[in-house]
C-alpha cells in the first residue's frame, strides 16, 4: 500500500518565493527568459529563474498563463513517430499481396473480355468481370481501412487512458494534470514514486533521491538538491536538475520546468524511443506466419490446379486460358487468408476496449494474448484484496488494551477497556500518547466537507491515527499538541517499513523531538525504552517479548499492526540528508505502544479468489504485512488453509536459490517482504513454467513489475512509475478486477481460435472444392456437361463466384465469431501452457475434417444437378427450372456459402452443440443474414446474374441446397458428441 502525496515539503534552504522578493529588476518575462542560458538551467539561480520563467515558488502559475503556454509552446509530448494521416493508412490499403493479385485478376478479366471479342457473340458489351473485381478491390480496401481505423482508435483511446499525470502548484492550490499539459515555469511538487514529466530545475528538496538509469544508465538513485553548479558538468552531475522519463525513488521536492517536449533531454534522443504500442503480438506474429504459409500453398495449388483444369479442358484459346487463369487467380485470392491479421488486430482491441470499462487497462494488445495463459496470480494485500479503509480498533500499551468503538473514517467513537468508557488513568495516558504521537508521525489529514461527510487525505494508514485521536478529544483534534512545528520527514518506505517526522517545541524553543511509527517488530529493534504512564522504563528482555506478543494476538485477530515511539533530540537537530545520518536519529527510540487496524477483506476479492482456483490459477499473496494478519486474511479469503506455511522477508533471503524455486511453488502467503523480494519470486516462479500476474504499487515494485509477464499497477494507490512499468493498470485496485482480465483475455483467445477454425475451413473448403472439382471432373459429370453446354473451359465454380464467397462470408461472420460472448466454462479450464500454440494438432484437424466436408457436399450438389456422374439428378428438382451447367453451379455456389454459414456456428465450440445457445451472440445472427439475402439477390437479380454467371433457383433448389449445406451442421454435432463421449470417459478436461 502507497501512501498519497500530500504537500509534505520540506524546505532545504531559504530561496526567494516569487520574482519580486529576489530583486531581480523586473523586466519582461519573455525578454528575461531570452537572456538565459537555456540549454542548461542547472547553471541558473533560482531566483534568476523564477523571474526568467515568470513563476512563483508558493502559487506557481495561474491557470491562464499555463493555457496560454501550453497553446504556445504545444503539447509536452515526444513526437518520435507522427501520427499517420487517414488518407495514407487508405492508402496503405492497396499496398498488399492480395490487392496485386486482385488487379492481376482484373487484368486478365480484361484481356478475356477482349479477346472474346467485347460485346459481339453473345459477349457482354462491358468487361464485367474485371468490373467486379474492380468492385472487389474497393471493398476489401474499404474493408480493411474501416478495421485498421477501428483499431488504431481503440489502441489510442488506450493511450489517453495512461497518459502519466504530475502534480504541480497552480493558483496556489495542488493540482494534478497530464503530463502532455506541463509548461515552461509550471512548479513539479515531487514525491517518491513520480515520474518525472519534464526536464526542471530543483528549487526545494528534502532527501530527494532520483532514478535516472533510463537516461544516464546510473543504476543507483541520485541525491538531488537546489544548489547551484558553479560550471557545465555532464547529465549524470546535474544534480540541481530532474529530467524527464526519469522517477522520484524516494523523497520529496518542488523543481521549476525548463524544458518540455522535444526540448527535453529525452526529447533529445527521442528517435531512439520504441513506439511499443505498434509491436505486433506473439499470436499476430504466428498469424502472419501462417497468412504466409497459406499464401504461397495456395499459389502454387492455384498453379496446379490451372494447369489440370487446361489439360481437362482441352482447348487453347487464348480467351478459354484466360478464364482459366482468372479462375486461378481468384482462387488464389479467395483462399489466402488475408483478412485474418486484420481482424485479429480488431478483436484484440475490442477486447482490450471492453476491459477498460471494467477498470482493467490494458497497455499492450500482447498482454490480451498473456492474460489469457495466467497460470499465478500474485498480489498485494493492503487495497487490493482488502478494501484499503483503515479504523483503528485496538491499542496495546505497557499497562494493556484499550479499544476504540466506531468504524469508517467519521470520528464517531470512544476510547472503552473492557466496555467500559476509558476517561482517565494510565492505561487513558499511555492511549493519548500513543494516538498523539502516531497523527503527528503522518501526512494525512482528516477534513469534513460542506455535506458533512468526513474524508481523509493522504495515506488510510496515517488517517487511521487521526481519527482515532479526533474520537478520543470529542472532535477536538490535534489539541495540545498543536505547539509542535513540523521540521521535516524521514519518508516511509516499503523497504524500511517505518517513517518519523521531526518536530520542534514552541513552548521550548530548545526541544525537538522525534516522532516514529512502522512495523512493530521492525521498530521493536530501534527501541531500548518504554512509556509506562507517564515514566519510561527500560526495554528489557520479558517486556519485549510481552510486547511481541501483543502484537501477533492483535495480528492473529487478521488486525494490521503498527507500533509508535518517540524519541527527544538534541536542540537544533537537522533533518537527516541520507541513509546514514537517518538511522543515527532513528535510535534510542522510546516505544509508546502498538495498535491494531481493522482493513475489511473486498467481498468481491473472495469470489474472485475461487473462481481464479477453479480456473487453475494460483493465487499468492506478496504482503509487507506481519505473518499473521497476512496469513489470517489469506485464510478468511480462501487462498490457503489456516496451517499454511508463510515465509518472511528475512527466511526468504536466507534461502539458497534451489531450495528457494521449491518454496515459490509451494507456498501462497509471503509476509514482511520488501520489493527486491517481489523480483526473487516473480523469478522462481517463470522459471517453473509459470505465466505470472503480479501486482505493485510503490517505486520499487517496478522492476518486479517489468519482469512479471502481466505486471499490474494500482491506479487509484499506485505510483506513476508503477503505472509505467506495468502491463496493465486497475483503475480500481481490486483484486476482482484481474481474474475478471484474465477472464476476458482467455475469452478473446477463444473467440480467435473459432474465427480461425471458421475461416481456415471455409478457405480449405474452396481450395479443395476448385481441385477436386477439376480432377474428378469427369467423375461428377462436370466434364460431359461442359461440353454439352458448348462450354470451352471444365469449371466447378466462376472467378467472380469465387470472389463473391470471399466477400460475402469471409468479413462479417469471422468479426462476429471475434466478439462471441465469453463462454462461462473458459474458468473451468487450467490456464494455456507457455508454449502452447492457437494453431495446434486439434485445430488443424478439425480444420481439415470440416474444410473436406464442406468441399464434398459442395461437390456432391454439382453432381445432383447435373446428368451423369455418380449421383442421378431428381426430377422433382428440374420441374421448375430445368439442369443445366448453369444451374448445378449456381447450387453448388449456393451450397458452398450456406455450408460455411452454417459452419459459423459449429466453429463456436469444439465440444458444445451449436444448436445450443445458437442465438446469443447477435452479430453473427446478423451477419447471417445479410450474407443469406445477399446470396438470394446474386441468384435471382437478374444484372447480377451475367456478372456472377448465375440462375434464379426455383423453391424446390433452393430448399435443396439448404438441406444439402446443412450437412455440415450435422458432421459436426455428431463429431462433437462422439468428443463429449470420449471425454466423459477419460474424465480429460475439453478445449473450448
Ligand atoms: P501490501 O504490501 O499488501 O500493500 P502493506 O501496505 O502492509 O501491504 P507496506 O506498505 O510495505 O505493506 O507496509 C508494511 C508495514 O509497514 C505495515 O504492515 C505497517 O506495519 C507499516 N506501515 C504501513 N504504512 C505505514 C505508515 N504510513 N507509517 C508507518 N508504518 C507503516
Amino acid at each position: 500500500m502507497t501512501r498519497l502525496k500530500t504537500d509534505s515539503i520540506v524546505v532545504g534552504r531559504n530561496e526567494s518565493l516569487t520574482c519580486a522578493e529576489s530583486g531581480v529588476a523586473d523586466i519582461n518575462a519573455d525578454e528575461r527568459s531570452q537572456s538565459l542560458p537555456w540549454n542548461d538551467a542547472s547553471l541558473i539561480g533560482i531566483a534568476e529563474l523564477v523571474c526568467g520563467l515568470g513563476t512563483d515558488l508558493n502559487r506557481g502559475l495561474s491557470s491562464e498563463e499555463a493555457f496560454a503556454r501550453l497553446r504556445a509552446d504545444g503539447p509536452n509530448e515526444l513526437r518520435a513517430v507522427l501520427p499517420v494521416a487517414a488518407w495514407r493508412r487508405a492508402l496503405a490499403q492497396l499496398h498488399s499481396p492480395l490487392i496485386y493479385l486482385l488487379v492481376a485478376a482484373a487484368a486478365i478479366a480484361l484481356a478475356a473480355w477482349w479477346f472474346e471479342g467485347q460485346g459481339h457473340d453473345g459477349v457482354a458489351a462491358w468487361p464485367l468481370d474485371a468490373i467486379v473485381i474492380v468492385c472487389v478491390i474497393l471493398l476489401n480496401a474499404s474493408i480493411g481501412w474501416l478495421q485498421d481505423a477501428k483499431a488504431t482508435q481503440a489502441v489510442a483511446a488506450l493511450a489517453k487512458m495512461t497518459i502519466a499525470t504530475s502534480t504541480v502548484l497552480r493558483d496556489g492550490a495542488l493540482t494534478r494534470v497530464s503530463n502532455t499539459e506541463l509548461v515552461k515555469g509550471d512548479l513539479l511538487v515531487l514525491a517518491e514514486g513520480d515520474a518525472v514529466g519534464a526536464d526542471a530545475r530543483v528549487a526545494q528538496s528534502s532527501a530527494l533521491m532520483v532514478l535516472e538509469a533510463s537516461l544516464t544508465g546510473e543504476s543507483e538513485a541520485v541525491l538531488k538538491d537546489a544548489a547551484l553548479l558553479q560550471g557545465a558538468v555532464a547529465l549524470g552531475d546535474r544534480l540541481n536538475m530532474v529530467f524527464k522519463g526519469t522517477a522520484v525513488a524516494q523523497g520529496t521536492g518542488r523543481a521549476i520546468v525548463t524544458a518540455t517536449g522535444m526540448q527535453t533531454e529525452v526529447g533529445a534522443i527521442a528517435t531512439l524511443l520504441e513506439c511499443t504500442q505498434d509491436a505486433p503480438t506473439p499470436l499476430q506474429i504466428e498469424i502472419a506466419y501462417l497468412g504466409k504459409v497459406l499464401g504461397v500453398s495456395v499459389l502454387l495449388i492455384s498453379c496446379v490446379v490451372v494447369a489440370i483444369a487446361l489439360l481437362i479442358s482441352e482447348t487453347y484459346s487464348v480467351a478459354s486460358v484466360m478464364k482459366v487463369l482468372l479462375m486461378g487467380v481468384s482462387l488464389a485470392v479467395a483462399a489466402v487468408p488475408e483478412g485474418l491479421p486484420a481482424i485479429l488486430s480488431v478483436v484484440l482491441a475490442m477486447g482490450v476496449r471492453r476491459m477498460a470499462l471494467r477498470h482493467a487497462i490494458v497497455k499492450q494488445l500482447a498482454s490480451v494474448e498473456t492474460l489469457g495463459s495466467a497460470s499465478v496470480i500474485a498480489t498485494d494485500k493492503t487495497g487490493t484484496l482488502t478494501r484499503g479503509e483503515m479504523t483503528l480498533q485496538r491499542v496495546m500499551t505497557a499497562s494493556g488494551r484499550s479499544d476504540i468503538t466506531g468504524v469508517g473514517y467519521a470520528p464517531d467513537g470512544r476510547a472503552e477497556r473492557g466496555g467500559i468508557p476509558l476517561t482517565a488513568g494510565i492505561l487513558r495516558d499511555e492511549l493519548e500518547a500513543v494516538l498523539d504521537a502516531g497523527s503527528l508521525a503522518g501526512n494525512a489529514q482528516l477534513r469534513r466537507d460542506d455535506a458533512g461527510v468526513w474524508a481523509i487525505q493522504g495515506d488510510p494508514t496515517d488517517a487511521a491515527f487521526l481519527v482515532a485521536q479526533y474520537k478520543l478529544k470529542a472532535g477536538a483534534g490535534t489539541t495540545g499538541i498543536d505547539r509542535l512545528e513540523r521540521i521535516g520527514e524521514i519518508p516511509f518506505t516499503s523497504h524500511r517499513k517505518m517513517m518519523s517526522v521531526l518536530v520542534a517545541d514552541r513552548s521550548n524553543d530548545a526541544a525537538h523531538l522525534l516522532f516514529t511509527k512502522g512495523a512493530p517488530d521492525v521498530l521493536l529493534a530501534h527501541c531500548s525504552h518504554v512509556r509506562r504512564g507517564r515514566a519510561t522504563v527500560p526495554l528489557d528482555k520479558t517486556l519485549r517479548s510481552q510486547l511481541v506478543s501483543d502484537v501477533e494476538t492483535m495480528a492473529g485477530d487478521a488486525l494490521r499492526t503498527l507500533a509508535v515511539s518517540y524519541r527527544k533530540l538534541s536542540p537544533g537537530a537537522q533533518v537527516p540528508a541520507d541513509r546514514v545520518q537517518a538511522a543515527a536519529l532513528e535510535q534510542n527510540l522510546e516505544y509508546i505502544g502498538a495498535v491494531g487496524i481493522i482493513d475489511p477483506p473486498r467481498i468481491e476479492a473472495a469470489q474472485a479468489i475461487a473462481q481464479a482456483s477453479h480456473a487453475g490459477i494460483r493465487v499468492i499473496m506478496i504482503t509487507g504485512d506481519h505473518p499473521r494478519t497476512a496469513l489470517r486474511v489469506a485464510v478468511d479469503l480462501g487462498i490457503v488453509a489456516i496451517d499454511a506455511p508463510v515465509l518472511t522477508g528475512i527466511e526468504i533471503d536466507a534461502l539458497e536459490d534451489a531450495d528457494f524455486a521449491v518454496a515459490a511453488l509451494t507456498t501462497s502467503v509471503f509476509a514482511r517482504v520488501a520489493p527486491s523480494h517481489k523480483l526473487r519470486i516473480v523469478r522462481a516462479l517463470q522459471n517453473a513454467g509459470n505465466v505470472v500476474a503480479m501486482t505493485g504499487d510503490g517505486v520499487n515494485d517496478a522492476p518486479a513489475l517489468k519482469a512479471a509477464d502481466i505486471g499490474v499497477a494500482m491506479g487509484v494507490t499506485g505510483t506513476e512509475v508503477t503505472k509505467e512499468a506495468a502491463r496493465m493498470i486497475l483503475t480500481d485496485d481490486n483484486f476482482a478486477t484481474i481474474v475478471m482480465a484474465v477472464r476476458e483475455g482467455r475469452g478473446v483467445l477463444d473467440n480467435i481460435c473459432k474465427f480461425l477454425r471458421y475461416l481456415l475451413s471455409s478457405n480449405l473448403a474452396e481450395v479443395l472444392t476448385v481441385f477436386i472439382g477439376l480432377v474428378a471432373a469427369g467423375i461428377i459429370g462436370l466434364k460431359d456437361a461442359a461440353s454439352a453446354s458448348d462450354s470451352t473451359v471444365v469449371l466447378p465454380l466462376l472467378a467472380t463466384q469465387i470472389l463473391w464467397i470471399n466477400l460475402v462470408t469471409d468479413s462479417g461472420p469471422a468479426l462476429a465469431l471475434g466478439v462471441d460472448p465469453i463462454d462461462e466454462e473458459v474458468m473451468a479450464r487450467t490456464p494455456r501452457a507457455r508454449t502452447q500454440r492457437i494453431i495446434d494438432a486439434g485445430m488443424l484437424r478439425s480444420v481439415i475434417e470440416t474444410g473436406v466436408v464442406m468441399a464434398l457436399l459442395t461437390l456432391a450438389t454439382l453432381d445432383l444437378f447435373l446428368p451423369g456422374g455418380l449421383i442421378e439428378p431428381i426430377d422433382l428438382l428440374a420441374s421448375q427450372n430445368p439442369f443445366s451447367l448453369e444451374v448445378a453451379r449456381t447450387a453448388a455456389f449456393t451450397v458452398l456459402v450456406f455450408t460455411q454459414l452454417f459452419n459459423c456456428f459449429n466453429a463456436r465450440s469444439e465440444t458444445k452443440s451449436a444448436l445450443r445457445g445458437a442465438f446469443s451472440n447477435r452479430w453473427l445472427l446478423v451477419a447471417v443474414l445479410v450474407s443469406l439475402l445477399l446470396q438470394i439477390v446474386v441468384v435471382n437479380d437478374t444484372s447480377l446474374n451475367l456478372a456472377f454467371g448465375t440462375v434464379p433457383m426455383s423453391i424446390a433448389q433452393w430448399s435443396t441446397c439448404v438441406v444439402i449445406a446443412s450437412g455440415v451442421l450435422w458432421f459436426s454435432e455428431a463429431r462433437k458428441f462422439v468428443r463429449r463421449l470420449h471425454t466423459s470417459f477419460t474424465g480429460l478436461t475439453p478445449k473450448p
